[in-house]
């Protein structure tokens, strides 16, 4: 789906808060750590053409989901190295090497397939690190022997084992066992290996924040990048992060409705006395979705309640006086003394502020300064 750019709902993301969010982080970890950007899911939705490009020379490299995140990013230009971080599809092996991605080997089983579809593929070139599952039970080796098995296997073939690693499922959380547990599975495995490859890491942005000592030879950034706390709420950033972006939008409609009328499917809003109505063209095909109604938006800085349900691609807000068409109207951001987060949207929600960013769907256009 296009960006619709003739309407005035936006998502402005400040690419200047990103590139310093990451030199923030550097100075945190303070060690010889190469920064690797996630910039999955189209960069959390911050745009991962726009991102990768202004923080190219700030990271060593970047981290995307899948096959196509990996092309999307060659075909605008990024040189620098990029990790798949889920296993791809093994008959596409030779898309992956040839554009010189670097696969995660999630499986012995996964590379014995890839080993039999290596007709077009320029094998010096298949660079790939080991996912070990260390607990958190997705993908990955969980044993040394298998890991060997790996390296074995890749050996015969002629790839070249570049590197390992692990994801945490609980850095963000306040208890450390988990972790720990995790931390030893993988530390375990490591030693084991037959060998040493260039690149052991485990980090995400809640291991590299609230576990710095435990960083080792990439950090894999993501949430932190974007100025968002990876615990939301529960967890204090050491320093201060930058929040990139924001969500805007305009009053298309405004006028007085009479006690008793009704606003939105299901008339389920019924004003109680005269009330100013304001639309907004945002709805759930943007990514707002339907459980924001009676979440509060911003109107000449001031609070603005959703009346009604969220339709697919507009809302209804209670106005406290009559604004003219036009007027700005701010879902995430600052506007006077208000500010509405991610945070808030997601508490409001009962999610994480990952999943806000990443469902602004490909309707909403970006816009960057
Ligand atoms: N590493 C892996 C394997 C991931 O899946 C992710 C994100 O989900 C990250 C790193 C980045 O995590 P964060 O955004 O918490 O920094």
């Amino acid at each position: 789906m296009k960006p619709s750019t003739h309407r005035p709902t936006k998502a402005v993301i400040n690419l200047q808060a990103i590139q310093e969010n990451i030199k923030q982080f550097k100075k945190h970890v303070a060690k010889e750590t190469e920064i690797w950007a996630v910039v999955k899911a189209n960069a959390y939705g911050h745009g991962a053409d726009s991102v990768s490009e202004s923080i190219d020379t700030l990271v060593s490299g970047f981290c995307v989901s899948n096959l196509d995140e990996a092309i999307e990013l060659r075909s605008h230009g990024v040189i620098k190295p990029i990790l798949i971080l889920s296993g791809i599809v093994p008959e596409d092996i030779h898309i992956a090497v040839n554009l010189r991605l670097i696969v995660t080997v999630p499986s012995l089983d996964w590379f014995k397939l890839v080993a039999q579809h290596l007709e077009d593929v320029e094998v010096e070139h298949f660079n790939f690190h080991i996912k070990v599952d260390s607990g958190m039970g997705r993908i990955g080796v969980t044993t040394i022997a298998e890991a060997n098995a790996i390296i074995a296997l890749a050996d015969e073939i002629g790839a070249n084992f570049n590197g390992i690693f692990t994801h945490f499922a609980t850095a963000d959380e306040p208890s450390q066992d988990k972790f720990l547990d995790q931390k030893e599975q993988f530390d375990t495995i490591v030693a084991g290996l037959t060998r040493r490859p260039t690149y052991v890491h485990s980090s995400n942005s809640a291991a590299g924040i609230w576990h710095k000592e435990t960083v080792q030879d990439i950090e894999r950034l993501g949430d932190v990048m974007y100025g968002l706390n990876p615990s939301g709420r529960v967890l204090e950033m050491p320093y201060k992060i930058t929040q990139a972006l924001s969500l805007i939008s305009e009053l298309t409609h405004v006028k007085e409705i009479a006690a008793g009328d009704s606003v939105g499917y299901g008339a389920e809003f019924v004003a109680d006395k005269p009330t100013l109505i304001g639309t907004v063209p945002i709805g759930y095909a943007d990514g707002w979705t339907r459980n924001m109604k009676g979440f509060d938006v911003l109107v000449n800085g001031k609070r603005s309640p959703i009346v009604g349900r969220v339709s697919m691609d507009q809302i209804t807000i209670a106005l406290d006086k009559r604004y003219p068409i036009g007027t700005k109207v701010t879902l995430i951001g600052c506007d006077g003394d208000e500010e509405i987060t991610v945070d808030d949207v997601a508490a409001y929600r009962g999610t994480i502020n990952y999943e806000v960013v990443c469902l602004l769907s490909d309707r909403v256009k970006r816009s960057y300064h």
